[in-house]
């Protein structure tokens, strides 16, 4: 049982983290070693004290040379579902169960659009992990959308299963060269089927059928990843100490709301962890 389990790596995850390992809290961090897409990406930051001009890549070094002088470990594991029991929370992270009392949630903004009836079919041969169902489709045919090539061993995985893949990667480098393995740039919009996925509807209109879709993301829309939570505009509501509808879960950053920036997700990230700390300290009486 941890004190706290951080979701994110950005610079939301990455403040929370600094203050919680002050505090010798017993946390574990999910997340990327590379952080963030969105702080890397950056060509050139303006707007945060101390730096009048920055690269994105120059403060992923920054960030990084914090981490490791702080004495930070990040356990790189993307978190597909979480579970509130009342008195703490189960996080499935890549397959495997952590219980921990409190959650900080720094997952930022999904930019990856979602396929059209996702809502409703997953779960129905739909799933995020293909560690958790992948041998549900020995021998059947499946659609494998992946946004990141850090996933794409998860790909290989899932073909040594599978009949037949059909795979959508949304970037252009792919390294599978697999006899089963068709690789696509005709991408998925939507969803076929009534009580289960039986099919996949692609950009171009045609339509092709399969057993099953598994959608490989570095990021997860929070209400999937906990139906509980109360969502506004696809954001996270919480109220100025950061907690969220459910006692002991705090989210900070991007995954909050607008202004997506990176002094507001530092600043959210601080105030959580703080929050976070009293939670803990009320739990003990
Ligand atoms: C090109 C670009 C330029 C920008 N320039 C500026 C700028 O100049 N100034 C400024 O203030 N802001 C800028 N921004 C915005 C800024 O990058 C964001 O506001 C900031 O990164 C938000 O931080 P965050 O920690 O909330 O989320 P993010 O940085 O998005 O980090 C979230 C992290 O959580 C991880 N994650 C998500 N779901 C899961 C899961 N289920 N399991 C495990 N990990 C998960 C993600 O992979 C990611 O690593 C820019 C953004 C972009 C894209």
């Amino acid at each position: 049982m941890y004190d706290s389990i951080i979701i994110g790596t950005g610079p939301a995850g990455l403040s929370a983290a600094l203050n919680l390992k002050t505090y010798k809290k017993d946390f574990i961090w999910f997340g990327s070693k590379n952080l963030s897409d969105k702080v890397q990406k950056a060509e050139k930051i303006t707007n945060y004290p101390g730096f009048p001009e920055i690269s994105g890549q120059e403060l992923f070094l920054r960030f990084e040379e914090h981490i490791k002088a702080a004495g930070l470990s990040i356990t790189e594991k993307t978190v597909t579902n979480i579970m509130s029991t009342g008195k703490s929370f189960m996080v499935l992270a890549d397959n495997e169960m952590y219980e921990t009392k409190t959650l900080i949630l720094c997952m930022g903004v999904m930019s990856a659009k979602q396929l059209d009836r996702e809502d409703e079919l997953l779960g129905k041969r739909l799933s995020y992990c293909a560690t958790c169902d992948g041998m549900f489709y020995k021998d059947k045919k499946i659609a494998v959308i992946c946004n990141d090539k850090k996933y794409e061993h998860e790909v290989e995985y899932l073909a040594d299963l599978a009949a037949e893949v059909l795979y959508f990667p949304t970037f252009n480098d792919s390294q599978i060269e697999l006899s089963n393995v068709k690789i696509s740039k005709d991408m998925p919009v939507g969803l076929i089927g009534e009580s289960f996925v039986e099919g996949i509807v692609l950009r171009s209109g045609k339509t092709e059928s399969v057993d099953g879709v598994f959608c490989l993301r570095n990021a997860i829309a929070p209400s999937k990843l906990m139906p509980q939570l109360e969502i506004e505009n696809g954001h996270i509501v919480v109220d100025r100490a950061q907690q969220t509808k459910i006692p002991g879960c705090f989210a900070a950053g991007d995954c909050t709301g607008r202004p997506y920036q990176y002094t507001k997700a530092v600043g959210e990230g601080n105030v959580a962890a703080h929050s976070c700390i009293q939670f803990l300290a009320n739990m003990q009486g």
